[in-house]
């Protein structure tokens, strides 16, 4: 399995990444987790937007799903689209805000998505997709993917969370958030601070960290060190760089 990353700005772009998207690929399938803003354009240095065979929206904040709009733009009126339907995985009501938010009057996106309401467990492509809710302020879905014996757990977003713990347990990878900084004022069930990072990855007993989702207005070098202290096997996620799984 390769994970590429397509942006991993936290909470929105940044100057120097996209927001939350990675391409995960293997035998040729290739699935997108999440599609923040300003991630469609960079996706297309890296991956021809017709060879996408599944998006999963790990939740609806902006940062996470803006960018299915401009991949809708490019479908339809690219004419470089074999307007072959995707499967778009996500929580319940994307489809009816996602239309909103495409064109206030509504036409429905079906023509591009097919829209599927967030397993608990399900097949898809090569992948093994299991999910389980996060800590957050709306609905989000951390996933655990499998493929060949290989597997890759994605956060989302979410604050220190027992479920994504227990989803993660032994995975080869775990590309986690790390948006807040520490401090002692940290909101609950929000975000991870780089430590707790760290601490997810120590008690699901994962082979790597990978740290990302860190805001533009977060030291990066801290998160990461933050997550290092805890949980050596820590690495710092950068746009454009492929990771093996
Ligand atoms: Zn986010
Ligand atoms: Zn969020």
């Amino acid at each position: 399995m390769r994970l590429t990353v397509v942006g991993c700005s936290g909470s929105g772009p940044g100057p120097s990444s996209a927001a939350s998207c990675y391409l995960v690929e293997h035998d040729g399938f290739r699935l997108l987790l999440d599609l923040g803003n300003g991630a469609f354009g960079a996706l297309q240095a890296l991956a021809d937007p017709d060879t996408v065979d599944a998006v999963y929206l790990s939740h609806l904040h902006g940062d996470h799903c803006l960018d299915v709009v401009p991949m809708v733009v490019w479908h339809r009126y690219s004419g470089r689209s074999s307007r072959r339907r995707v499967p778009l995985i996500a929580p319940a009501g994307a489809q009816e805000r996602l239309q909103q938010v495409y064109d206030s009057g509504g036409a429905p996106l079906t023509d591009v998505f097919d829209f599927a309401v967030t397993p608990v467990s399900a097949l898809l492509g090569p992948f093994t997709v299991q999910t389980t809710r996060t800590a957050h302020p709306v609905e989000c879905h951390a996933v655990r993917l499998t493929a060949h014996g290989s597997s890759l757990v994605y956060t989302g977003d979410t604050g220190p969370s027992r479920a994504v713990v227990d989803l993660a347990r032994g995975a080869d990878v775990l590309l986690a958030e790390a948006a807040q900084p520490e401090g002692d004022d940290q909101p609950r069930d929000l975000h991870l601070t780089g430590r707790q990072a760290g601490e997810a990855a120590a008690a699901a007993q994962v082979r790597r960290l990978l740290v990302t989702h860190v805001p533009a207005w977060v030291d990066p070098v801290a998160q990461l060190a933050a997550a290092r202290s805890v949980f050596p096997a820590a690495e710092l996620v950068r746009p454009g760089v492929t990771y093996e799984v």
